[in-house]
Protein backbone atom coordinates (compact mmCIF):
# COMPACT_ATOMS: atom_id res chain seq x y z
CA UNK A 1 0.00 0.00 0.00
CA UNK A 2 1.43 3.54 -1.23
CA UNK A 3 0.06 7.04 -0.49
CA UNK A 4 0.40 7.79 -4.38
CA UNK A 5 1.53 11.14 -5.47
CA UNK A 6 0.10 13.23 -8.79
CA UNK A 7 3.55 14.32 -10.35
CA UNK A 8 1.21 17.27 -12.04
CA UNK A 9 -0.23 18.69 -9.32
CA UNK A 10 1.60 17.17 -6.45
CA UNK A 11 -1.01 15.93 -5.04
CA UNK A 12 -1.19 13.03 -2.05
CA UNK A 13 -3.96 10.35 -2.25
CA UNK A 14 -5.50 7.90 -0.28
CA UNK A 15 -3.36 4.79 0.49
CA UNK A 16 -3.92 2.20 -2.40
CA UNK A 17 -2.32 -0.91 -3.53
CA UNK A 18 -2.29 0.14 -6.86
CA UNK A 19 -1.71 4.02 -8.64
CA UNK A 20 -5.52 5.92 -9.01
CA UNK A 21 -6.95 5.63 -12.02
CA UNK A 22 -7.09 9.38 -12.91
CA UNK A 23 -6.15 12.89 -10.89
CA UNK A 24 -9.37 14.72 -10.39
CA UNK A 25 -7.76 17.92 -9.66
CA UNK A 26 -5.91 17.60 -13.17
CA UNK A 27 -8.77 16.29 -14.89
CA UNK A 28 -10.78 19.64 -13.54
CA UNK A 29 -10.84 22.48 -16.32
CA UNK A 30 -8.85 24.51 -14.02
CA UNK A 31 -5.39 22.10 -14.07
CA UNK A 32 -4.57 19.46 -16.96
CA UNK A 33 -2.84 15.95 -17.61
CA UNK A 34 0.53 16.58 -18.28
CA UNK A 35 1.24 15.39 -21.80
CA UNK A 36 3.08 12.57 -21.17
CA UNK A 37 -0.52 11.03 -19.72
CA UNK A 38 -0.65 10.92 -16.25
CA UNK A 39 2.31 9.98 -13.54
CA UNK A 40 2.73 9.12 -10.04
CA UNK A 41 5.69 9.08 -7.37
CA UNK A 42 5.71 8.37 -3.89
CA UNK A 43 7.08 10.42 -0.87
CA UNK A 44 10.20 8.73 -1.06
CA UNK A 45 10.94 8.51 -4.66
CA UNK A 46 10.50 12.42 -4.63
CA UNK A 47 13.04 12.43 -1.97
CA UNK A 48 15.78 10.88 -3.87
CA UNK A 49 15.78 13.95 -6.44
CA UNK A 50 14.59 17.18 -4.62
CA UNK A 51 15.30 19.04 -1.75
CA UNK A 52 13.70 22.02 0.24
CA UNK A 53 14.89 25.28 0.42
CA UNK A 54 14.32 28.11 3.15
CA UNK A 55 14.50 31.52 2.47
CA UNK A 56 12.96 34.55 4.60
CA UNK A 57 10.32 36.42 2.52
CA UNK A 58 10.04 38.93 5.17
CA UNK A 59 10.32 38.96 8.60
CA UNK A 60 8.75 36.72 10.49
CA UNK A 61 7.49 35.01 7.29
CA UNK A 62 10.37 31.78 6.03
CA UNK A 63 8.95 30.40 2.34
CA UNK A 64 9.87 27.12 2.12
CA UNK A 65 10.23 25.48 -1.28
CA UNK A 66 10.66 22.56 -3.27
CA UNK A 67 14.29 22.33 -5.97
CA UNK A 68 14.52 21.55 -8.47
CA UNK A 69 10.56 22.37 -8.89
CA UNK A 70 8.06 20.16 -8.45
CA UNK A 71 4.55 20.31 -9.78
CA UNK A 72 2.38 23.26 -9.56
CA UNK A 73 6.01 25.01 -7.83
CA UNK A 74 4.53 26.96 -5.19
CA UNK A 75 6.49 27.86 -2.25
CA UNK A 76 4.94 27.41 1.12
CA UNK A 77 5.29 30.13 4.32
CA UNK A 78 5.82 29.81 7.81
CA UNK A 79 4.23 32.58 9.39
CA UNK A 80 5.73 32.58 12.96
CA UNK A 81 3.26 34.17 16.01
CA UNK A 82 3.66 34.23 19.71
CA UNK A 83 0.60 32.03 19.83
CA UNK A 84 2.17 29.44 17.58
CA UNK A 85 3.12 29.38 13.84
CA UNK A 86 1.23 29.22 11.33
CA UNK A 87 1.91 27.08 7.69
CA UNK A 88 0.02 28.86 4.86
CA UNK A 89 -0.30 27.22 2.05
CA UNK A 90 1.94 23.62 1.03
CA UNK A 91 4.43 21.73 -0.91
CA UNK A 92 4.43 17.84 -0.99
CA UNK A 93 8.28 16.94 -0.20
CA UNK A 94 8.39 16.55 3.36
CA UNK A 95 11.60 15.23 4.59
CA UNK A 96 13.90 14.75 7.83
CA UNK A 97 16.09 17.65 6.53
CA UNK A 98 12.85 20.23 6.24
CA UNK A 99 11.40 19.10 9.47
CA UNK A 100 14.29 20.23 11.43
CA UNK A 101 14.53 23.32 9.74
CA UNK A 102 10.81 24.12 10.43
CA UNK A 103 11.34 23.18 14.05
CA UNK A 104 14.35 25.63 14.47
CA UNK A 105 11.84 28.02 13.17
CA UNK A 106 9.52 27.21 15.78
CA UNK A 107 7.57 24.68 14.75
CA UNK A 108 3.29 24.23 13.11
CA UNK A 109 0.64 24.74 15.27
CA UNK A 110 -1.43 24.58 12.11
CA UNK A 111 -1.51 24.40 8.42
CA UNK A 112 -4.22 26.82 6.12
CA UNK A 113 -4.30 26.56 2.65
CA UNK A 114 -4.99 28.64 0.24
CA UNK A 115 -7.06 26.10 -2.26
CA UNK A 116 -7.10 22.84 -3.85
CA UNK A 117 -3.85 23.18 -6.14
CA UNK A 118 -1.87 23.70 -2.89
CA UNK A 119 -3.32 20.53 -0.59
CA UNK A 120 -0.41 18.41 -1.78
CA UNK A 121 0.68 16.36 0.79
CA UNK A 122 -0.82 18.05 3.56
CA UNK A 123 -1.88 15.11 5.40
CA UNK A 124 1.88 14.45 5.89
CA UNK A 125 2.28 17.80 7.29
CA UNK A 126 -0.05 17.38 9.67
CA UNK A 127 1.10 14.05 10.95
CA UNK A 128 4.67 15.33 11.53
CA UNK A 129 3.79 18.48 13.30
CA UNK A 130 0.73 17.63 14.97
CA UNK A 131 -1.18 20.89 13.40
CA UNK A 132 -4.88 20.92 12.52
CA UNK A 133 -5.62 21.67 8.89
CA UNK A 134 -8.51 24.75 7.91
CA UNK A 135 -9.73 24.37 4.66
CA UNK A 136 -12.85 25.75 3.78
CA UNK A 137 -15.95 23.59 3.21
CA UNK A 138 -16.71 24.66 -0.33
CA UNK A 139 -13.64 22.72 -1.54
CA UNK A 140 -14.17 19.61 0.45
CA UNK A 141 -14.75 17.04 -2.60
CA UNK A 142 -11.20 18.22 -3.82
CA UNK A 143 -9.31 16.48 -0.50
CA UNK A 144 -7.76 13.24 -2.21
CA UNK A 145 -6.26 12.37 1.01
CA UNK A 146 -8.78 12.73 4.11
CA UNK A 147 -8.01 12.89 7.97
CA UNK A 148 -9.74 13.53 10.75
CA UNK A 149 -6.88 16.19 11.41
CA UNK A 150 -8.39 18.53 8.34
CA UNK A 151 -11.54 21.15 10.35
CA UNK A 152 -13.39 22.14 7.42
CA UNK A 153 -14.47 26.11 8.52
CA UNK A 154 -17.58 27.67 6.45
CA UNK A 155 -18.88 30.87 6.47
CA UNK A 156 -16.80 34.23 5.11
CA UNK A 157 -14.70 34.64 7.86
CA UNK A 158 -12.85 32.56 10.45
CA UNK A 159 -10.93 34.17 13.15
CA UNK A 160 -6.98 31.65 14.22
CA UNK A 161 -5.10 33.90 16.69
CA UNK A 162 -3.01 36.57 17.12
CA UNK A 163 -5.54 38.61 14.91
CA UNK A 164 -4.84 35.66 12.02
CA UNK A 165 -8.05 35.98 9.87
CA UNK A 166 -9.24 33.32 6.83
CA UNK A 167 -11.43 35.00 4.34
CA UNK A 168 -13.21 32.92 1.45
CA UNK A 169 -12.90 35.33 -1.48
CA UNK A 170 -13.82 32.37 -4.23
CA UNK A 171 -12.97 32.89 -7.72
CA UNK A 172 -10.30 30.30 -8.26
CA UNK A 173 -12.16 27.79 -6.32
CA UNK A 174 -15.49 28.33 -4.36
CA UNK A 175 -13.53 27.93 -1.45
CA UNK A 176 -10.41 30.33 -1.94
CA UNK A 177 -9.25 31.69 0.72
CA UNK A 178 -6.72 34.45 1.65
CA UNK A 179 -5.27 35.01 5.26
CA UNK A 180 -5.37 38.21 6.75
CA UNK A 181 -1.81 38.92 9.26
CA UNK A 182 -2.56 41.32 11.57
CA UNK A 183 -0.48 43.29 13.50
CA UNK A 184 3.01 41.89 13.02
CA UNK A 185 2.36 41.66 9.33
CA UNK A 186 3.76 44.72 6.62
CA UNK A 187 5.03 46.43 10.20
CA UNK A 188 1.66 46.69 11.49
CA UNK A 189 0.27 47.93 8.42
CA UNK A 190 -1.61 44.57 7.56
CA UNK A 191 -0.69 42.07 4.82
CA UNK A 192 -2.57 39.48 2.91
CA UNK A 193 -1.42 35.84 2.04
CA UNK A 194 -3.15 35.04 -1.09
CA UNK A 195 -2.10 31.54 -3.24
CA UNK A 196 -3.53 32.86 -6.43
CA UNK A 197 -6.69 33.37 -5.06
CA UNK A 198 -5.21 36.98 -5.75
CA UNK A 199 -2.29 36.42 -7.88
CA UNK A 200 0.65 38.62 -7.84
CA UNK A 201 1.30 38.91 -11.84
CA UNK A 202 4.78 40.10 -13.35
CA UNK A 203 4.45 43.57 -13.15
CA UNK A 204 4.15 43.61 -9.02
CA UNK A 205 2.04 46.75 -9.27
CA UNK A 206 -1.02 44.90 -10.32
CA UNK A 207 -2.31 41.64 -9.34
CA UNK A 208 -4.97 39.08 -11.13
CA UNK A 209 -7.68 36.82 -10.83
CA UNK A 210 -8.89 33.78 -12.98
CA UNK A 211 -10.70 30.76 -12.98
CA UNK A 212 -7.77 28.80 -14.64
CA UNK A 213 -4.30 30.30 -15.28
CA UNK A 214 -2.48 27.75 -17.14
CA UNK A 215 -6.12 27.22 -19.31
CA UNK A 216 -6.36 30.60 -19.41
CA UNK A 217 -10.21 30.55 -17.95
CA UNK A 218 -10.88 33.99 -17.06
CA UNK A 219 -13.48 35.03 -13.77
CA UNK A 220 -16.71 37.04 -14.55
CA UNK A 221 -17.73 40.71 -13.02
CA UNK A 222 -19.56 38.98 -10.00
CA UNK A 223 -16.45 37.00 -8.75
CA UNK A 224 -13.99 40.35 -9.07
CA UNK A 225 -17.03 42.08 -6.99
CA UNK A 226 -17.08 39.22 -4.60
CA UNK A 227 -13.56 39.20 -3.56
CA UNK A 228 -13.24 43.16 -3.68
CA UNK A 229 -16.10 43.04 -0.93
CA UNK A 230 -14.91 40.26 1.52
CA UNK A 231 -11.31 41.98 1.58
CA UNK A 232 -12.65 45.64 2.01
CA UNK A 233 -13.02 45.17 6.01
CA UNK A 234 -9.25 44.43 6.10
CA UNK A 235 -6.79 47.02 6.45
CA UNK A 236 -3.00 45.77 4.29
CA UNK A 237 -0.37 47.42 2.51
CA UNK A 238 1.57 44.40 1.31
CA UNK A 239 0.24 41.15 -0.36
CA UNK A 240 2.19 37.72 -0.29
CA UNK A 241 1.72 35.49 -3.28
CA UNK A 242 2.10 31.64 -4.13
CA UNK A 243 5.95 31.75 -5.49
CA UNK A 244 8.91 33.33 -3.89
CA UNK A 245 9.34 36.95 -4.34
CA UNK A 246 6.02 37.63 -6.03
CA UNK A 247 4.89 40.06 -3.07
CA UNK A 248 3.46 43.18 -3.46
CA UNK A 249 5.64 45.27 -0.90
CA UNK A 250 3.62 48.76 -0.20
CA UNK A 251 0.33 50.22 -1.41
CA UNK A 252 -1.13 46.75 -2.00
CA UNK A 253 -4.82 47.23 -1.30
CA UNK A 254 -5.03 50.27 -3.84
CA UNK A 255 -2.95 47.53 -6.31
CA UNK A 256 -5.71 45.29 -6.06
CA UNK A 257 -8.42 48.01 -6.42
CA UNK A 258 -6.52 49.29 -9.86
CA UNK A 259 -5.92 45.50 -10.99
CA UNK A 260 -9.95 44.78 -10.74
CA UNK A 261 -10.49 47.80 -12.70
CA UNK A 262 -8.19 47.02 -15.18
CA UNK A 263 -9.95 43.22 -15.08
CA UNK A 264 -13.45 44.87 -15.47
CA UNK A 265 -12.55 46.99 -18.25
CA UNK A 266 -10.50 43.84 -20.37
CA UNK A 267 -13.87 41.74 -20.02
CA UNK A 268 -16.00 44.46 -21.12
CA UNK A 269 -17.74 44.56 -17.53
CA UNK A 270 -17.48 48.51 -16.63
ZN1 LIG B 1 -3.00 15.90 -10.29
ZN1 LIG C 1 -4.62 27.22 -8.44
Amino acid sequence: MEHFICIQCGTQFDETAQPPSSCPICEDERQFVRHAGQEWTTLERLAANHHNRFENEAPQLVGIGTEPDFAIGQRALVLQSLGGNLLWDCITLLDDKTVAGVNAHGGIRAIAISHPHYYSAMIEWSERFDAQIFLHAADREWVMRKSSRIHFWEGTTLSLWDGLTLINCGGHFEGGTVLHWRPDGADGKGALLTGDIIQVVQDRRYVSFMRSYPNLIPLGPAAIHRILETIEPFPFDQIYGAWWKTNVLSAAKAAVARSAQRYLRAIGAM
